[in-house]
């Protein structure tokens, strides 16, 4: 999707552009891996939503705005969700996943080099699939019972992003992207 996306395909903008890659990668390989129905996956696509809109009402999902923190991010927090729903977890362990794949990427900066969404964008989006991943296992593992809410979180990245220098939001003129043109 990452690529489809890097070579002006069509693609589903799931939180974002940047971050398109994410859901599908965990979605498609529960779906191949582990059979889950399609009817569980669109059940688990709207869960993955419900998270998304919440960061979009109550914060950002946009890399200009908060940093990556709020694109791959946000999609890591939505897969979390998802997959924690389809291997069964209760609201108070999806919440926890989704709240797991947010908070570890807080204060992500987007460096995106010569301002395309590729590097470090694609190989990003992978990693944050598998951190999606470990987020619904360890939730799973988990009576659900957490001290930092997702909602919390949300509003730390909000006010993280706000406190971002805007050279390390998109299209970032710092960090990689900077250091790249050297
Ligand atoms: S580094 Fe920037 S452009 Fe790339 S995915 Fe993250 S926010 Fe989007």
């Amino acid at each position: 999707m990452s690529e489809e996306n890097a070579s002006c395909g069509t693609i589903v903008t799931a939180p974002t552009c940047g971050s398109c890659g994410v859901m599908p990668a965990v979605l498609y390989h529960l779906y191949k891996a582990h059979q889950f129905s399609e009817r569980k996956i669109l059940r688990a696509l709207a869960t993955a939503g419900l998270f998304g809109n919440v960061v979009k009402a109550n914060a950002s999902i946009s890399g200009a705005e908060v940093g990556c923190q709020g694109e791959v991010g946000v999609a890591c927090a939505m897969a979390s969700a998802a997959a924690c729903q389809l291997f069964g977890g209760t609201p108070s362990q999806i919440e926890y996943a989704a709240e797991m794949g947010l908070e570890h990427h807080l204060g992500m900066t987007c460096d995106p080099v010569c301002g395309l969404v590729q590097i470090p964008c694609i190989e990003r989006n992978a990693f944050a699939a598998c951190r999606a991943l470990d987020a619904q296992l360890y939730a799973n593992f988990s009576d659900g019972r957490h001290h930092i809410s997702f909602d919390k979180v949300v509003r730390v990245m909000k006010q993280t992003g706000h406190d971002l220098p805007s050279l390390y939001k998109e299209t970032s003129e710092g960090g990689l992207a900077h250091d790249f043109d050297r």
